[in-house]
């Protein structure tokens, strides 16, 4: 096993990742900002170390300091999380050539899956279903636009090959609006990821946000671990998922977990990643790649009982997966709701002192969080600061004790979210399973 592991982020990713590793008899080094240094995993960590100020620039983004920190202590291996530096290539890379193992795929897979029209051909070559679309990038040809876009037919929606977190996209109903979109689109995602690279899809109007957990040990192993559905959804940000998505039969489940995982093989993927997909009418559309842990991630280990982020660290140690296919039985249902620090109506972020504080319990009751009575929750990073996870036989049961436990938690001080997840959970389309990616921004009242 690796012997000593730097936790390069924060919050509640960081505890959690810290957590995985005592079990594992992992030692663990906390880097943090100056603006962290009451971390709760900071204060459980072997080893700590403030690597910069409380910009993210200066410390979780800081590439030198983190490797400088892991070359200090003598770490092993670098787990990055998710967000800050999780899907960066360079860091990877860095990582590596500085002789330390990063927890997760390669720097090629990450580049590769990085850019979503090479991730598209890759998955379109490996058999992974994909929305109907331009098979490549857009050119000049401003005909040769139009006639893609009528062979796809409208609405289509133009997105940026580098985009991400829901920017550099634009959706075109009509022939005339088409090729000032391209435009705007190649100037906007030039500005903002530095590359104005453009591709074209046919735009599903209704459909659910569904994607498969994977893990690959990168030595020709790879499985499923069934799939989530995140399609309550806020300006693209995930509010609630759960596991398995209402309405997913197990052939269907069996039929595109298996594409994905001869995916993972075909592309020698190592670690743990996500295949997003756009769900409609019965069938899947890959949309993109997550080559990293994700926020969700719970949600999973409590239907199938597999540690993600265990197996991730074995993984990265070199060892071939402890489990096959065979092994991986879906049990129950698992409901997770994001609980973050911001109004529930306006959704202004609301960072401060937690001054009291009560976790909910009880069977099938998982809380995944950093805070505790005292801790001041700081203005600079995301407002996310907790998930609060319930299990139960049934979604049915999922969802009764998730409004018990929405009901037994407190946190006082600052704003949170609360109020919006026990609205969600009474919701009797919710309910009722299987509502669309636009469903929660018009039940706010909001267009999306
Ligand atoms: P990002 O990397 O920015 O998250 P994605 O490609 O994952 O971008 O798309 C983000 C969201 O945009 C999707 O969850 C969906 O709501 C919407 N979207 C993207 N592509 C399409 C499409 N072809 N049709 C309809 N909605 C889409």
């Amino acid at each position: 096993m690796l012997d000593k592991v730097l936790i390069a982020n924060r919050g509640e990713i960081a505890l959690r990742i810290l957590r995985a590793c005592k079990e594992l008899g992992i030692k663990t080094v906390a880097v943090h900002s100056t603006a962290d240094r009451n971390l709760k995993h900071v204060l459980l960590a072997d080893e700590s170390i403030c690597i910069g100020g409380a910009s993210a620039t200066e410390s979780y983004l800081n590439i030198p300091r983190i490797i400088a920190a892991a070359e200090v202590t003598n770490s092993i291996a670098i787990h990055p999380g998710y967000g800050f530096l999780a899907e960066n290539a360079e860091f990877a890379e860095a990582v590596e050539k500085s002789g330390f193992i990063f927890v997760g795929p390669t720097a090629e897979t990450i580049d590769l899956m990085g850019d979503k029209v090479s991730a598209i051909n890759a998955m379109k070559k490996a058999g992974v279903p994909c929305v109907p679309g331009s098979d490549g990038p857009l050119g000049d040809d401003e005909d040769k636009n139009k006639s893609i876009a009528k062979r796809i037919g409208y609405p289509i929606i133009v997105k940026a090959a580098g985009g991400g977190g829901g920017r550099g996209m634009r959706v075109v109903r009509q022939e005339s609006e088409l090729i000032s979109a391209i435009e705007t689109t190649q100037a906007e995602a030039g500005a903002a990821f530095g590359n104005a690279t453009v591709y074209m899809e046919k735009f599903l109007e209704n459909p659910r946000h569904v994607e498969i957990q994977v893990l690959a040990d990168g030595q020709g192993n790879a499985i499923h671990l069934g799939e989530r559905d995140c399609s309550m959804q806020r300006r693209h940000q995930k509010v609630v998922e759960e596991a398995p998505a209402p309405g997913v039969s197990e052939q269907m489940r069996n039929k595109i977990g298996d594409r994905c995982r001869r995916a993972c093989i075909e592309l020698n993927y190592r670690g743990a990643g996500t295949f997003e997909f756009l769900y409609e009418n019965g069938e899947f559309y890959f949309i993109e790649m997550n080559t990293r842990i994700q926020v969700e991630h719970p949600v999973s280990e409590m239907i199938t009982g597999v540690d993600l982020i265990k197996e991730q660290l074995r993984i990265a140690a070199g060892q071939p997966l402890s489990i096959d296919q065979s092994q991986i039985q879906i049990r129950g249902h698992a409901i997770e709701c994001r609980i973050n620090a911001e109004d529930p109506q306006t959704f202004v972020p609301s960072p401060g002192n937690i001054n009291m504080f009560h976790s909910p319990g009880g069977l099938g009751v998982r809380w995944d969080s950093h805070i505790y009575a005292g801790y001041t929750v700081p203005p600079f990073y995301d407002s996310m600061i907790g998930k609060l996870i319930t299990y139960g036989e049934s979604r049915d049961e999922a969802i009764a004790r998730m409004r018990h436990a929405l009901d037994e938690l407190v946190i006082d001080g600052i704003k949170t979210n609360i109020p919006l997840q026990r609205i969600i959970m009474a919701d009797e389309n919710f309910f009722a399973g299987g509502t669309n990616i636009h469903y929660l921004e018009k039940k706010l009242g909001m267009s999306s």
